[in-house]
């Protein structure tokens, strides 16, 4: 009963968590839903097609199981470049080393290094910057050859076949999508995968095309663009307007900039993503060390408090719950430190005017707007929003209050889309059009779930009809006796 979901006190900031070994049966994924995962994601960088229609498939037992419509997130790789295979694994290098980037699949000695990009030996300049091992190994280019480019060690490390390559500020003519992602993306489009993400995001174009062969397949998945590169932070604005929602990808991105620049960079990122009404997910080492530990440190525990104070509608789980000794409690962890800090967050809501954004009718968003300041005014315990594609939900979300909100429709799709949205739960209910129907239901969820007494009140929103795509009805509810358990039958 404890963890029944959705229920009313459960966090409004929403987790994302990567599926892997340490939690994919359907026992420890029905774990992290009920303790608070709305959306699993899934990583294509690790496995093929037939590995993530087994997870999907157990993602799909999952829903059955708790009753939850969590939703799936597919991240593609995009044009991440990595080294091939070592001649010496793991190769551990000195100050002062020279190594030989050369073509080809495979090193043939231990100084040799090779990578799934051909033309970085085409592109890269004399005193270029190469980051290795996650940006703990810095490489700079002493000698560009024809077919080859020497490069000299900055600091003493170990490297690894397939280790992830950085380039900090080169342009590289990669194309935005590998033969590989649009695969996947296809794969993802035709199997009912909620948001697909596409690493290292340059231009507003790399969105268009994601999204565009997303929609020609008649998918309506939400394209996330995950903001890892300096060149993307140069064009924020175009690409947030491009994506349907954005990824904060730290990991990445602490490498192609400084840093000590992440920080900021993530607050502006939010605040753009807050401006255009786009949801937005902070990712990478949020809980890093509860990889081996059953408690954070009191930085990420600051770390994940911030993302939601600065309006993140979303914090991810990596390493964590992929491949950590401690995936449930990294869920459990991240959920509790959201409940707390949205305590202040309730502090700071201020009313604010009607945002619109072009999804949505502008009808919808005044109405929306005036139903949470009407749950407001009369102490309302719910608010319902019956929703065919989830863009009211959507508008309410960026809103911010506190009212608990019910994103209620008949389309199971449109209620995993609402998993990513703040502070909407969804809840599946058959008849939307019918509110007699949808109120009883509603009550009826009330009393299984404990939340609803006698005399409570609901702001509904729902539409006449009379204007097309529109919610433009709003009506106030009362908890009665009688209809509470008549809903019962
Ligand atoms: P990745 O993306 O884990 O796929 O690299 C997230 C990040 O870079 O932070
Ligand atoms: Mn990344």
């Amino acid at each position: 009963m404890a963890h029944m979901r959705p229920n009313l006190n459960e966090a409004r900031s929403k987790i994302v968590a990567t599926v892997g070994p340490a939690c994919d049966s359907v026992e420890t994924l029905a774990e992290l839903v009920n303790h608070g995962v709305d959306v699993f994601r899934i990583n294509a960088a690790h496995g093929k097609i037939a590995d993530f229609e087994a997870l999907l498939s157990k993602i799909c037992e999952v829903r059955q199981v708790t009753g939850f419509p969590v939703a799936v997130l597919l991240d593609l790789s995009g044009p991440k470049i990595r080294l091939g295979q070592l001649a010496e694994d793991p190769l551990e290098v000195e100050v002062g080393d020279e190594l030989t980037l050369v073509r080809g699949e495979t090193a043939n000695e231990a100084r040799e290094l090779v990578c799934n990009y051909p033309r970085l030996i085409d592109e890269v300049k004399t005193n270029d910057q190469i980051m290795l091992a996650d940006g703990t190994i810095t490489l700079v280019v002493s000698e560009t050859r024809k077919d080859a480019c020497v490069c000299r060690v900055q600091n003493s490390g170990t490297i690894r076949s397939r280790q992830g390559i950085n380039l900090p500020g080169v342009t590289l003519s990669v194309s935005a999508m590998r033969p590989e992602d649009v695969e996947n993306a296809m794969w993802a489009a035709r199997n009912d995968v909620d948001f697909i993400s596409l690493s290292f995001v340059r231009t507003p174009q790399d969105v268009t095309t994601l999204k565009d062969l997303v929609s020609s397949l008649e998918s309506a998945a939400l394209v996330i663009a995950k903001i890892e590169k300096r060149e993307a932070l140069a064009c924020l604005e175009d690409i947030v307007a491009a994506a349907d929602g954005i990824m904060v990808a730290r990991g990445d991105l602490g490498v192609e900039i400084d840093v000590a620049e992440t920080p900021v960079a993530q607050k502006r990122i939010i605040q753009v993503c807050c401006e255009q009404l786009k949801p937005v997910i902070v990712a990478t080492q949020m809980l890093e060390s509860m990889h081996h530990n059953r408690r954070p440190t009191r930085a990420e525990a600051s770390d994940v408090a911030n993302a939601i104070l600065d309006g993140a509608d979303a914090c991810m789980l990596s390493g964590e719950t992929a491949i950590g000794d401690y995936p449930v409690e990294a869920v459990d962890t991240m959920d509790r430190i959201m409940v707390r800090t949205e305590q202040m967050l309730k502090g700071q809501t201020s009313a604010g005017g009607v945002k619109v954004f072009d999804r949505v009718h502008p009808i919808t968003s005044a109405v929306a707007h005036s139903a949470a300041s009407i749950a407001q005014s009369i102490g309302a315990k719910l608010v319902v929003i019956a929703s065919r594609t989830g863009g009211t939900a959507w508008v309410k979300s960026k809103q911010r209050d506190f009212i608990p909100t019910l994103g209620v429709s008949n389309n199971p799709a449109t209620l995993r889309r609402m998993c990513l949205f703040w502070g909407i739960m969804p809840h599946f209910i058959q008849d939307i059009d019918n509110q007699q129907h949808v109120y009883e239901r509603v009550c009826h969820w009330g009393r299984e779930h404990d939340m609803l007494d006698l005399g409570d009140r609901m702001v509904f929103v729902t539409g006449t009809g009379i204007v097309d795509n529109t919610h433009n009805l709003v009506v106030v509810h009362e908890v009665r006796g009688q209809e509470a358990s008549e809903a019962s039958v």
